[in-house]
């Protein structure tokens, strides 16, 4: 058991030191000064107050405004040593190295720039680069939403209300793109005009390149959203799963929940590549 321990810490510490080999003489882009949290609920407040009741709101906000985990210089040595999984470590190790844009740990491996995991969102310091149609804190936070459980974060379950939010799992990506966009577009817009026509802007010039979604089906989400008064609502129930009868039928369409293998995630093999790693090591 011991030997077994100091393999694993091993391991870990070979993949330290060769994401700081690496990213020698590589740099990312500023992290805001600014205070964090507060930073954060500024961002996903708007999100979780469309989606949320009243009286669930303030749990769900206290959660996610922790949620945020920066990947840079300065934790990435902690972040993978203290990960519970080797596949996560690996790929935190590569959003790190594409964010001061050194060579990746795998010539294939997809540059990211997050990844949500249960109620933890990691992005680099560009997620908080203004953007004009684009939020990558509020993109992860969305994800949050489908990976974790309203007791995670104090709330009543109910035997049809397990999750946070329920997203059919083929349309999680799109609903975190339409909820990035959408809180763009409200926080942009100062009028109802407006928002509609920063949506028909967006919708000229979509520029999602994920293969997993459909970027008109995107523009179509965030249309429909900016037309009314609670977007949030709309973009939900255009990613919901179909209407459930009962609790049998709907456990055996719901994948594994627990880590959701998005766009964040989407890296070939992790822990053959930790292997790999150490090999070179
Ligand atoms: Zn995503």
């Amino acid at each position: 058991m011991e030997g077994g321990k100091q393999a694993h810490a091993d391991l870990r510490s070979a993949l330290v030191r060769e994401v700081k080999r690496l990213a020698e003489g590589h740099t990312h882009s500023r992290v805001p000064q600014s205070d964090l949290i507060s930073l954060t609920r500024t961002k996903i407040e708007p999100m979780v107050r469309g989606l949320f009741s009243r009286a669930e709101q303030e749990l769900v906000l206290a959660a996610l405004e922790k949620s945020v985990v920066v990947v840079t210089q300065e934790s990435i040595e902690s972040i993978i040593l203290e990960h519970d999984h080797d596949g996560s470590a690996w790929t935190l190790a590569n959003l790190y190295l594409g964010s001061v844009d050194a060579g990746l740990l795998a010539h294939d491996a997809e540059r990211l720039v997050g990844l949500s995991e249960e109620t933890t969102c990691y992005v680099t310091p560009e997620a908080f680069q203004e953007e004009p149609f684009a939020d990558f804190v509020v993109h992860e936070a969305a994800h949050v939403f489908h990976n974790c459980k309203r007791r995670t974060v104090g709330l009543p379950e109910t035997r049809t209300k397990e999750w946070l939010l329920d997203i059919e799992y083929r349309k999680r990506e799109t609903f975190a793109y339409s909820c990035e966009t959408y809180a763009r577009i409200i926080d942009r817009a100062t009028s109802a005009a407006e928002r509609r026509a920063l949506a028909e802007d967006y919708g000229r010039d979509v520029r999602i390149t994920d293969e997993r979604v459909d970027p008109d089906e995107v523009a179509g989400i965030v249309m429909e959203a900016a037309s009314v008064r609670n977007g949030w609502k709309i973009i939900h129930a255009r990613c919901a799963p179909p209407r459930r009868v009962t609790r049998t039928s709907a456990s055996t369409t719901r994948p594994s929940p627990t880590r959701s293998p998005i766009r964040e995630r989407a890296l070939g093999d992790p822990p053959l590549g930790l292997t790999a790693v150490v090999e070179r090591a």
